[in-house]
């Protein structure tokens, strides 16, 4: 048994080292096909047929280049493209990127492991109204270090703080920020009422 353990771990560790040399060290956090990041979700058909996957590479926390996707309405694709290109360049670091089918369409689960993310379909948080991620036309990055803040001060995810110095934390000066801003998009940050400061969303 001990034997059979060791000898399956041995055969993990060399697949594990050829596939990382295979992909010249690009750390691969998602690598679904299309039909698995939508498979489970309740959306219409008609909603479904609007969008396709994004591959992105970003710098981590680890400042180790990654590989994750996002799942986004075909109308914003090349702006994401765009954007994560820059994020890419200037190594604006990016935790991971995993569609939400592997957080079971949870928000909360996904803002909690500091995961960037596109299309959900759900409401705002707290409302009946249907958000811009349940069309993948809103864009969340790095949750916990850009923190919804309400106007009673009420932090969301639990237990973040919002604090601009922090490497991936966004303010107005960032150059994603102002990407986002200049392609068209809303930022969070903006907001009048609370504060969503890893939320970006267009029309
Ligand atoms: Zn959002």
């Amino acid at each position: 048994m001990i034997n059979q353990i060791k000898s399956t771990l041995l055969i993990l560790f060399v697949f594990m080292t050829l596939s990382s040399f295979n992909s010249k060290d690009v750390i691969i956090d998602s690598n679904l096909s299309f039909d698995e990041a939508i498979k489970t979700s309740p959306a219409p058909a008609d909603i479904i047929n609007e969008l396709t996957l994004v591959n992105v590479e970003y710098y981590s926390t680890d400042s180790k280049l990654h590989r994750g996707q996002l799942v986004v309405n075909k109308s914003v694709a090349s702006d994401v493209k765009e954007i994560f290109e820059l994020i890419k360049s200037i190594k604006f670091p990016v935790n991971k990127c995993i569609p939400m089918v592997k957080y079971k369409w949870s928000d909360s689960a996904s803002m909690q492991d500091n995961n960037s993310s596109s299309f959900c379909y759900r409401t705002i948080a707290g409302t009946n109204r249907i958000s811009k991620h349940a069309m993948g036309k809103a864009v969340d990055i790095n949750p916990f270090f850009n923190p919804v803040i309400y106007e009673d001060g009420k932090i969301s995810p639990k237990g973040a703080n919002y604090n601009p110095k922090k490497p991936g934390t966004f303010s107005s000066d960032n150059p994603i920020v102002k990407k986002f801003i200049e392609l068209g998009w809303r930022w969070g940050g903006n907001f009048q009422s609370f504060k969503d400061y890893h939320h970006f969303d267009k029309e």
